[in-house]
């Protein structure tokens, strides 16, 4: 039998999630369809340790794109926790290292001298102060329709800060900025989160990953989300709930025909519904799976590594408290050269080594996620995110062998920099195994259907519209359109989705309520 409903979600992530509680909220009568047991596609946490009492945020991990909008349209009971240390980045093969504390500004340029960067230190605040006028004129519009390239540059008001980030490859601009190769390195980090490319990249695909890295909240402010990521998902699922909209789980949509039709198997049974209109939570060469063709698959290009640990690891530089080299992002084998090394490695098929690895430290800023047992011992989480390693190194035949060398990859990279065996201070679980869960792309495109285990679903767009793009549709104008009119994106595959937003979902809702 075919049920009408207004407004069909193909898949529950947070963004659905989102998009259900703004349209359930104005009366529309919505159903979400979500294939898995649980809600919050890569916004979830999860006790990965058999046996042991830590709640881990097992794919994202940070906050920075999240507007305040959306918190205070939907009500959400979602606390932020700021971090005082911006990072850290041990000098491979010294014992010294590079830590900016926004807390202590002569201590950040001494750490500057001790690398031999004084030049840097004092070419380091002009150039976050360009990327924070970027953020401050971007920011306030992702929540908007889209603006054009000409009205985005002209809320800038600055063409030079424009040409740097948006017009030429970022890497020139770090290039020409800072001379050191591992201030360089540090900067370029956030060109390449989830983005295969090298530092200088000429298709711009570094430029508009940095631009999301830095825009977040109008200052570019990564935060922790106090309780793990999984209570970003649970504040969006709730609002969607309390607002009336129908969320089901363990419903895997089958396909989806251009009029609306949205077919699902939902336990032993098939269900179709007759939407007015169908969001698309899933990415967007998925959505074209379902509707009968073949779209383009992305290419995801990181190894995120979990782990659980007795205690934070020593540094081999004494001057550091880890502390405060792990309260912010810590660094290992990130210097420029080595992220250039490491793609051409990756390029040639090889695993890049050492791996580009950085790390976060989710305890130190928000113990919570441990049970009161771990947190009186001391214990802390780690999470690892491996840049340049492209989901071409993987395939279905190989992905257990890769993920184990990816997973020692890792180890050698942060050995290498740290003062003592990282695997020495691994706990166990219930079962005797170290606590350290490894994802390749792979195990994430099996988990969540993100192709090529692309982060963001697919390469990101600008957060602006070329000026000829067309405008007729809401659709348009909100960034979230399909070629069928009655089929809309709501996904981080959305204009202006990528990340833990909600953009992606609130756009498509917008779009969805001016279509009344
Ligand atoms: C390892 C990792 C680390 C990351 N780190 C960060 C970070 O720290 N900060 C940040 O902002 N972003 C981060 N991201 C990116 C961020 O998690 C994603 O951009 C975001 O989760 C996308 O949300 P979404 O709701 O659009 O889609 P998803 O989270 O991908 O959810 C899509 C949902 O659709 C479901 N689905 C798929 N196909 C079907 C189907 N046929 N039928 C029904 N359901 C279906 C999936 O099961 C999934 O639950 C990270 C991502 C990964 C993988």
């Amino acid at each position: 039998m075919t049920r009408r409903v207004d407004v069909a979600i193909v898949g529950g992530g947070h963004n659905a999630l989102t998009a259900a509680a703004y349209l359930a909220s104005a009366g529309k009568s919505v159903v979400l369809l979500e294939r898995l047991d649980a809600f919050g596609g890569a916004a979830v946490s999860a006790e990965a340790f058999p046996g042991v009492s830590a709640r881990l945020s097992r794919y994202s991990y940070l906050v920075s794109l999240l507007p305040a909008r959306i918190v205070a349209d939907l009500g959400l009971d979602v606390r932020l926790a700021r971090r005082r240390y911006s990072s850290y980045t041990p000098d491979p093969g010294t014992a010294r290292g590079l830590l900016v504390d926004t807390g202590d500004a002569a201590g950040t340029a001494a750490s500057f001298a001790a690398i031999g960067a004084v030049q840097d230190a004092g070419a380091w605040p002009g150039f976050y102060d360009a990327t924070g006028r970027l953020a401050r004129a971007l920011f306030p519009t992702v929540t908007e329709p889209l603006p054009t390239r000409s009205e985005a540059k002209r809320l800038l008001g600055d063409d030079a800060t424009w040409d740097a980030f948006i017009e030429q490859p970022v890497g020139a601009a770090i290039e020409r900025t800072f001379t050191n190769d591992l201030v360089r390195g540090v900067v370029a980090t956030d060109a390449l989160i989830g983005t295969f490319a090298p530092p200088v990249d000429p298709a711009l695909d570094g430029n508009r990953c940095f631009l999301y890295h830095v825009i977040g909240g109008g200052t570019g402010d990564w935060d922790v989300p106090v309780g793990g990521m999984g209570t970003v998902s649970g504040a969006l699922w709730r609002a969607a709930v309390e607002e009336g909209a129908e969320l089901v789980a363990d419903a895997e949509v089958t396909s989806v025909t251009p009029d609306g039709e949205v077919t699902y198997r939902h336990g032993d049974s098939e269900h179709v519904l007759a939407a007015g209109t169908v969001l698309s939570g899933v990415a967007p060469y998925e959505l074209a799976r379902l509707m009968g063709s073949v779209g383009v698959r992305p290419e995801g290009a990181q190894v995120k590594v979990n782990l659980l640990l007795s205690r934070l690891p020593r540094l081999r530089d004494s001057a550091v408290d880890p502390v405060a080299a792990f309260g912010g992002t810590f660094h290992a084998n990130e210097g420029w050269a080595r992220l250039a090394g490491a793609y051409e490695e990756a390029v040639a098929g090889s695993i890049p080594d050492p791996l580009p690895c950085e790390i976060y430290c989710h305890s130190l800023t928000d113990p919570s996620i441990l049970s009161p047992e771990l947190q009186a011992a001391g214990a802390q989480t780690l999470t690892v995110f491996a840049l340049q390693a492209p989901d071409r190194l993987v395939d279905e035949g190989t992905n257990d062998a890769r993920r184990a060398e990816f997973q020692e990859a890792v180890l050698r990279s942060l050995d290498a920099v740290l003062g003592e065996p990282l695997a020495d201070l691994v706990l166990t679980d219930g079962d005797g195994r170290p606590c350290i869960e490894t994802k390749t792309t792979l195990d994430i495109e099996h988990a969540l259907r993100m192709p090529g285990g692309n982060i963001f679903h697919g390469p990101l767009d600008w957060p602006f519209a070329e000026d000829d793009a067309p405008t007729g549709t809401p659709a348009e104008r909100w960034g979230v359109a399909t070629e069928h009119e009655r089929i809309l994106r709501c996904g981080s595959g959305a204009q202006r989705g990528g990340a833990v937003s909600g953009i992606g979902g609130h756009n498509a809702a917008m779009a969805v309520l001016e279509m009344g």
